[in-house]
């Protein structure tokens, strides 16, 4: 049984999950410990005593444990790639790419922690010195969801201990293997006893117990949007910093001067790799007249042509979704689609041959329109819908009509519309002739509207989370 690391102790919790396939739900990969609301806050009094002396380590000392525990993820990139594949899903090629990328964000971090910088300006009062300098926040609360079980966890876990924080992580209760590998590495690392807490278990317990508990002085989350929300009100409530990304129901659009073999590639990529659960995904396809039907025979065939199956099979394009929940809601999407009038290009059904593995069909809807559930809601699955409209005055006003403002992309030859667009899509990542989903380590990540909240991840941006300004005045006299 794989325990929960809490004050530099391997400890069982009060309760056993049993960590399943979704390939194939006779394979049970392990038994993980969760761990209860009082083994939560005996983490989080471990962050709290660790927290002073480690908010004093020395850079060198930071980058060189965040650089190890990168060179380690790097190296067993095909055994933790295999284990995510086999616990989330997605086929190993991605996964193998998605563990390849912690560690790079591990070491990106090492040297984030070296490069923490300041200003010095001078006061307006004759003989006054002002620094302007940036301090670790704290301990810091980590919830992560289950799509991305090794990259969410280690671009919010390598910032807040570059840059000095304590951290307590609780992982998604659908991926627990691959985060407690990361911990295993961690634990091995060199980072004192309490610095780095691993809680495993359920979000109403023990996600909730470090949104309530004051001791945690920031909480970073990706998750569901209806979380996000009661996140939002725990962490405003007691005042504690926060940083939340949710949903998204990021468009694409294709004008009629676009590239169609782009336009088809960005759009398969964007909305049905990794069987679609990602927040980048490009769910809506927004496709002006000229174009329209030939992008739809054309993604129609290349859709169909997907081959769907085990995440750890050869020559697999789209693994299973991740449960029997998320299957159940993405077949309700399409029930809900066709019922509103839009019709199957593609896909949507459920495989027949497997038996044992929540499988589904890419799915490609057209005849949508944006006022229907299925283009305001999230799916967070295969499922795409075409929307079709005038000009690209019309598709810019449909791109930007929702809630949502993580990414959105077009596909153009046009320098006059790409440039346009990239000035007025509402989102905090705009593609052009690029998918909306895989993006840098090295750059911000995040999003407007209802897809995120606070300061953005990733990148140098991480540090105005996790660190706090501080401005000094000083007089030599
Ligand atoms: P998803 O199902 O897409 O992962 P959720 O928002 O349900 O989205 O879950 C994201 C993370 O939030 C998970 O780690 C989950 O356990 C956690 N979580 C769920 N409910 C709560 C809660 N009440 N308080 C804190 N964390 C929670």
């Amino acid at each position: 049984m794989k325990n929960n690391l809490i004050n530099g102790e391997w400890l069982s919790g009060s309760d056993i999950s049993l960590n399943i396939n979704p390939s194939d739900t006779s394979d049970v990969i392990g038994e993980y410990s969760f761990a209860s609301a009082d083994q939560a806050r005996t983490a989080i009094d471990a962050a709290a005593v660790a927290f002073p002396a480690w908010s004093l380590s020395t850079p060198q000392q930071r980058a060189d444990i965040l650089d190890r525990v990168g060179t380690e993820i790097l190296a067993r990139k095909l055994e933790l790639g295999d284990l995510l594949a086999r616990e989330e899903g997605k086929i190993l090629p991605e996964a193998v790419g998605e563990v390849a990328r912690a560690g790079q964000i591990f070491k990106f971090f090492a040297g984030e922690a070296l490069r923490v910088s300041g200003e010095k300006l001078a006061s307006i009062r004759p003989g006054v010195d002002i620094d302007i300098t940036r301090e670790p926040l704290g301990v810091i609360g980590i919830i992560t969801p289950w799509n991305f079980p090794i990259a969410i966890p280690a671009w919010k876990i390598a910032p807040a201990l570059a840059y000095g924080n304590a951290v307590v992580f609780k992982p998604a209760e659908l991926v627990p293997g691959t985060a407690w590998a990361l911990a295993e590495i961690l634990s091995r690392s060199g980072l004192p006893d309490g610095v780095f807490s691993l809680v495993m278990g359920r979000g109403p317990e023990v996600g909730q117990t470090f949104l309530e508990d004051p001791r945690v002085n920031g909480i970073s989350f990706t998750g569901s949007v209806n979380t996000g929300r009661r996140v939002a009100s725990a962490a405003a409530g007691r005042m504690a910093k926060m940083q939340l990304e949710m949903g998204g129901k990021n468009p694409l659009v294709v004008l009629d001067d676009a590239d169609l073999q782009t336009a088809v590639n960005c759009a398969v990529q964007s909305a049905f790799f990794s069987t679609g659960q990602r927040c980048t995904a490009a769910s809506r396809l927004i496709v002006t007249d000229g174009i329209h039907d030939r992008f739809v025979a054309a993604m129609a065939e290349a859709v169909g042509g997907l081959k769907v199956g085990d995440a750890r099979g050869d020559d697999i394009d789209i693994g299973p979704v991740v449960d029997a929940n998320q299957l159940k809601q993405d077949l309700f999407y399409i029930a809900s689609a066709q019922q509103d009038g839009c019709v199957l290009a593609a896909g949507g059904r459920q495989p027949k041959q497997h038996k044992h593995g929540f499988y589904l069909e890419p799915a490609l809807l057209t005849g949508s329109t944006n006022d229907m559930k299925i283009s305001r809601e999230e799916v967070f699955g295969p499922v795409a819908n075409v929307i079709r409209a005038h000009d690209y005055d019309e598709a810019l006003a449909l791109a930007n009509d929702t809630e949502f403002g993580l990414c959105a992309g077009v596909c153009t030859t046009s320098l006059k519309f790409a440039t346009h667009f990239k000035r007025h899509a509402q989102a905090g990542m705009v593609m052009v002739n690029v998918p909306t989903a895989g993006v840098d380590y090295h750059v911000p990540f995040g999003g407007r509207k209802g897809s995120s909240y606070g300061s953005r991840e990733q990148g140098r941006y991480a540090a105005e989370f996790y660190t706090t300004v501080k401005t000094t005045y000083t007089s030599a006299e």
